[in-house]
């Protein structure tokens, strides 16, 4: 993988690599797919609003075009998601062509498909991660978020998987306000399976944008999180998604830079690329997939991505001592809480966000362009959530399921960008340049 024509010749001196990455890669480390917006679940943050198939949807021979192009350009693992992206009938199809063609699989799952045979299929597979999402430690917890039943049919997945001896899936999480207190609980659930937690930042993404306010972790909060990650940053995953909070002190692992359309970008259900799977909104469409020049002319010409790619000022940012690991954060959390792009994140550790929210007053954020929910949500007369956004049915659970006996953790795999066969569980959890040594020509 090298870095993209406008990055320095291969006589330029050698800066730092984060300066580097700042100019794009021609071709993405951390590519998520979101296979369809198809969903069993209706989870009241989803950050794609998903629910409803989208009759767009990419086709299987399409699919398989856009992992042939993948393929092409080295990306060596991509991040599937959706909607529930087992709902799909051609979903294990895709998967085995995708790893035949040497593109690793990691997807993200509510665990509602994850039977002991499927368990079984996926231990046996070198080239294929999973990761659970489970928003709560208790089923109280999670269930006000993510529907009646879910966590149940989360924890039954993940006894399969254990039982079928697949060492080390994921456990991903998404930290509100509700479960900040459950982090020890979350790891001592990751513990014992012997998987890997991984924590990511609530942004105000999707159906996330209605709920932001009431389930973002406060003030306090974010300290406690913040110091937890300290104490844990060598065993839990964060997918660079905390590093706003480095302007409390040291920089959390990761790249600690926005990558979005530079490191990082979305493939959606029906083709459209966008800057980050946290910025589905038109400002952030650089193309799509079924144009002539595919995936790859997206990637390396569209006027967005290579707009993004320019060094940018910090704005009002630029004279905060802590600019150089906080960056100002998340364009995505900025731009859906109608915040400036070049001012403080609304979670600015200093306060500055909240008070740049607070000047806001009634004026309105931008809107997710798409929305694919099933049925609208209801809210409590104070405005927090008081069920889940729509009634969920209640998901095949493989039973009767055998407690298991704790398992010891795998040590974390590292990543190399050679294609090897093992599972690719690292790249960009902890680090999007986790492990990844930019060829000699590259810079
Ligand atoms: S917009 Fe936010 S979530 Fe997306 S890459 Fe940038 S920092 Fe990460
Ligand atoms: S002012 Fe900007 S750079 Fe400083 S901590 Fe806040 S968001 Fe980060």
């Amino acid at each position: 993988m090298t870095l993209v024509e406008d990055a320095p010749p291969a006589t330029a001196p050698v800066g730092r690599l984060v300066d580097q990455f700042e100019l794009g890669l021609d071709a993405p480390i951390c590519l998520t797919w979101e296979l369809t917006y198809a969903c069993n679940l209706a989870c009241v943050h989803c950050l794609s609003s998903s629910g409803r198939r989208d009759p767009d949807e990419l086709s299987t021979d399409e699919c398989k075009a856009v992992i042939d192009e993948l393929e092409r350009m080295q990306v060596f693992y991509v991040n599937i998601g959706g909607g529930e992206p087992t709902v799909r009938r051609d979903f294990w199809d895709l998967v085995d062509y995708a790893t035949a063609h040497h593109v690793g699989v990691k997807f993200s799952t509510n665990g509602s498909r994850i039977t002991p045979e499927v368990a079984r299929r996926l231990a046996a597979s070198d080239y294929v991660d999973v990761q659970i999402s489970l928003d709560g430690a208790t089923a109280m917890v999670n269930d006000a978020v993510r529907g009646e039943g879910s966590y149940a049919t989360a924890r039954a997945a993940m006894e399969n998987l254990a039982e079928a001896g697949f060492g080390g899936f994921k456990i991903s999480v998404v930290v509100t306000r509700e479960n900040v207190s459950q982090l020890d609980a979350f790891k001592e659930i990751a513990d014992h399976y012997g998987a890997q937690l991984r924590l990511t930042r609530l942004r105000p993404s999707g159906r996330g944008a209605d709920v932001w306010a009431q389930l973002h972790p406060t003030a306090d909060q974010q300290r406690v999180l913040y110091d937890w990650l300290m104490a844990h940053g060598e065993q839990v995953l964060t997918g660079d998604s905390f590093f706003h909070l480095a302007a409390f002190g040291e920089a959390l692992p990761g790249l600690n830079l926005c990558g979005a359309g530079r490191v990082v970008c979305l493939i959606d259900p029906v083709g459209d690329v966008y800057a980050c799977p946290f910025a589905i909104h038109d400002e952030f469409k650089a193309g799509n997939v079924r144009s002539s020049g595919g995936f790859a002319g997206v990637w390396r010409s569209s006027d967005l991505f290579l707009d993004l790619r320019r060094p940018t000022s910090g704005g009002a940012c630029s004279s905060c001592g802590h600019y150089d690991s906080c960056r100002g954060g998340c364009m995505a959390a900025k731009f859906f809480t109608g915040l400036p792009l070049d001012g403080p994140d609304p979670e600015c550790v200093r306060g500055l966000g909240e008070m740049s929210l607070a000047q806001l007053g009634e004026a309105t954020p931008p809107k997710p362009s798409l929305d694919h929910s099933r049925i609208t949500r209801r809210t409590s007369a104070e405005g927090a959530v008081t069920e889940p956004h729509a009634s969920v049915a209640p998901v095949a659970v493989a039973a009767p399921i055998a407690p298991i006996a704790p398992v010891a953790p795998t040590a974390p795999t590292a990543v190399t960008v050679a294609f090897t066969p093992r599972r690719p569980d690292r790249a960009c959890d902890e680090n999007p340049l986790a492990n990844f040594e930019p060829s000699p020509s590259s810079c």
